[in-house]
Formats: C-alpha cells, structure tokens, sequence
C-alpha cells in the first residue's frame, strides 16, 4: 500500500483541476498577449481564472492578485521590493519575521539583512507560537514590514494575523503573511482583517506546482521584482503560465468547497491518528489542536532520529517527511523544534505527518501499525533511548 501523508510538501493535482488544464498545452497554445485568434482562444480562460483565484481569497477587484512563478517568488518579491523602497532610500530601516518562517522569507531577510537591514526575529513559545504582543513590543518608527506566516508549515501552528494586522494598522506599518498552509484549511479573507500582501501557491491545495500568487491591497501595491513586458499589469513580467493559471483558478475553487470537509473529517481523522500515536510511550506533539491547521503533525518519538523512522516508513510505502523539504538536503535538527527549546536529542527526532482531502482511514490504519512496529524496533537499537528515563521532562506537552 502506498499511503502520501506529505501534503504540507506538495498535494496531488486533483483530476478535475488536470482537466482543465490539458487543453492548454496542445491545443490552445496561444499567448494571450498576442493579437490573433490563437490568442482569442486563451484570454477569456485566463479572465475566468484570475475572478476565481480573487473569489477564492475574498479579493476586492480593485487590490491587485498577481501571479508569481511560486509562493518562494512572492515572499522574495515583499521583502526585496520593501528593501528598495524604504530601507535603501533610507525612509525607513527595519523589518519583523517571525523566526520559524519558511526559508523563502527567512533567506530572503537574512540577505537584506546583510545589505543594511535591521531584521527582528520574533522568537516562538514552547507551544510553536507567536504572541501578538511581540509584534507590538517590536515595532519602532523605522520599522517598514512585519512579515509573519498564517500558519506553519512543520506544526501547523496557526499565528494571530488578525491581530498583528490591526497593530501593523494601528503603528502604520505595512503588514504580509505567507498564507501557504492556510488556504484549503483555514478560511481566507482578506477583506475580514487588515492585510496589505498575501502569498500563496497553487501546488499545496491540489492545483500544479510552479504557480504562486500575491495578493497587493489597493494603494499597496509594490515596485516589481522582475521587470519586463507588461503583463500582470506590469507588476510582473513573463509570458503567462496559462495551463498553470486555468488550475490555480479550478484548485482554489475546489479547496473553498472542500474548507467545511478539511475543518471537520479530515480534522476528525487527524485526531484519532493523533490520539493512537499518543498512546506510544514517549512521544511528544508540539502545537496545542485548537491552535493547529487541521491537517498537520509534527510529533517526537524519544530516542528515535527522525530519518530512521522516515527509512522504516518509506520502506512500507509510507511518504511522511522531517520537516520542510526545502531543508531536507541537510540532516539538521528540525528547525521548529529547535525553536522551541526542545533539547538536541528530541529536536533530531521530530516527524510530520500531513494530511489531505485524499487521505483515507484505511491508509492511516496501515501507518499506525507501521510506525508502532518502527517505534518498537528501532528503540531497541538505540543507545539513547535506553538511557533515558520514562516521562523525561521535556518542555514538550503529551496527549494533547
Ligand atoms: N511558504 C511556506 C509556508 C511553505 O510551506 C512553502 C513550501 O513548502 C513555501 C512558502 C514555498 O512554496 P513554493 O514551493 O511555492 O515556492
């Protein structure tokens, strides 16, 4: 049995989403920027998409949703455009991040950091979370962006935007998320709370890898990233990815439909999964359920290095990972667990299991019985383990 419990990675595309998309390479090839008939026969798909990707985040018509190559894209766009527009000119100097954000942001800080920037790394708590309050504690009169994710992609810890939103308002500074792992399990809006850029990408809910987005509020809008031709409204240039943009569009329409399904069965199944893994003696979840999207698990099981169990999961056809992908060429300690204090053995030992609208109870039955027999096999032949006492104090919660 093969079972993809990976989805915080990538997602399959859906069927529905590969169907429209098929036309778009062989037989409808045009440039929709061109003045012919072959161009006639991609543009009204293009319109279609981009009112569903709109309608899918609540987007005023008047903001500006801009299609980037993927969401790496458009959290560099945000943090290097704000660079060329306050920090260079020295109309301001500093931005906030969380310290968990995803590489794409965290590099992308680091490298303006070394052009001159003053970057504040908000810390988390022993829960993976960020408090609202930090925000506000860090803010200064040079600061031009906080820039903090919606919800993690190891943990699945959900951060206040709502309210970093209203004191990004309240202080005058310009406010993003990363809403990656939200859409799909978290509603969306952002016309309900005060954001001025949002990111996503299509292939985290079930759409085609290598599209992303971001969201500009009106009056917002940043200097481009990549400079060119004038599509996207001349915010960003390159020929459109139409096969990409027909999916996006299909993808995040199924994801809202399927929102009511993700908060309810598949959180459903998720805690029962969460619960039986619990039940092992020794393991530790990290971010607290009702702060957590409804798909994500990142667990410890004591005195077992994550990769080992990846090998023994992996050998029964089970896909689960150690936390983000972008960082999986080096064996290091997961980051978030890192974060969060957890000491050097437990922070090797962190594995994520993430879930989709696809996941079956047959496949989490299977991967139950596979890791309870890893556990079992690979404690005996682990010289930590043995040395380490039964309910050792971790700073870690068990059982939530
Ligand atoms: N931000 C978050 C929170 C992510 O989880 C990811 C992908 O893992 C990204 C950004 C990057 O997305 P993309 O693959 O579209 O560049």
């Amino acid at each position: 049995m093969k079972v993809y419990l990976d989805n915080n990675a990538t997602t399959i595309v859906d069927p529905n989403v590969f169907e429209v998309m098929e036309p778009f390479f062989v037989q409808k090839y045009g440039n929709p920027n061109s003045l012919h008939a072959f161009a006639g026969e991609t543009h009204p798909h293009i319109k279609t998409a981009m009112t569903k990707i709109y309608a899918g985040i609540n987007a005023n018509t008047k903001d500006s949703v801009v299609i980037t190559s993927c969401a790496t894209e458009s959290n560099n766009w945000v943090l290097k455009s704000i660079y060329f527009e306050y920090i260079l000119t020295g109309k301001k100097n500093h931005i906030i991040i969380s310290e968990v954000e995803h590489p794409s942001i965290m590099a992308t800080a680091r490298f303006i950091e070394s052009m001159g920037c003053k970057v504040t790394y908000l810390p988390i708590n022993s829960e993976g979370l960020i408090t609202a309050q930090s925000v506000r504690d860090s803010i200064t009169s040079k600061t031009a962006l906080v820039s903090v994710m919606w919800a993690n992609n190891e943990t699945g810890a959900i951060f206040p935007v709502e309210e970093i939103g209203q004191i990004c308002e309240e202080h005058n500074v310009l406010f993003h998320t990363d809403a990656v792992q939200a859409i799909g399990k978290l509603p969306v809006n952002v016309q309900s709370f005060n954001v001025d850029y949002l990111t996503f990408s299509a292939h985290k809910f079930h759409g085609p890898k290598g599209v992303g987005a971001l969201f500009m509020k009106k009056g917002k809008e940043l200097i481009p990233l990549l400079h060119g031709g004038s599509q996207m409204g001349g915010y960003r240039s390159g020929t459109l990815n139409v096969p990409g943009i027909v999916g996006m569009g299909k993808a995040i329409e199924q994801a809202v439909d399927a929102l009511d399904f993700e908060m309810s069965e598949i959180r459903e199944m998720r805690d029962d999964f969460e619960d039986a893994l619990l039940e092992i003696p020794d393991t530790f979840v990290v971010t607290p359920r009702r702060n957590r999207t409804p798909n994500t698990i990142l667990i410890s099981f004591r005195g077992i290095e994550g990769e080992s169990m990846l090998w023994d999961l992996n050998r029964e056809g089970i896909a689960a990972s150690t936390g983000s992908a972008c960082a999986s060429e080096d064996l290091e300690a997961n980051s978030v667990m890192e974060a969060i204090g957890a000491d050097e053995d437990l922070a090797h030992t962190a594995i994520r299991f993430s879930l989709s609208r696809y996941t079956t109870q047959e496949e989490l039955d299977h991967t139950l019985e596979v890791v309870k027999k890893a556990v079992t096999r690979l404690r005996e032949i682990s010289s930590s383990y043995a040395y380490t006492p039964e309910g050792h104090e971790s700073g870690l919660t068990a059982g939530h």
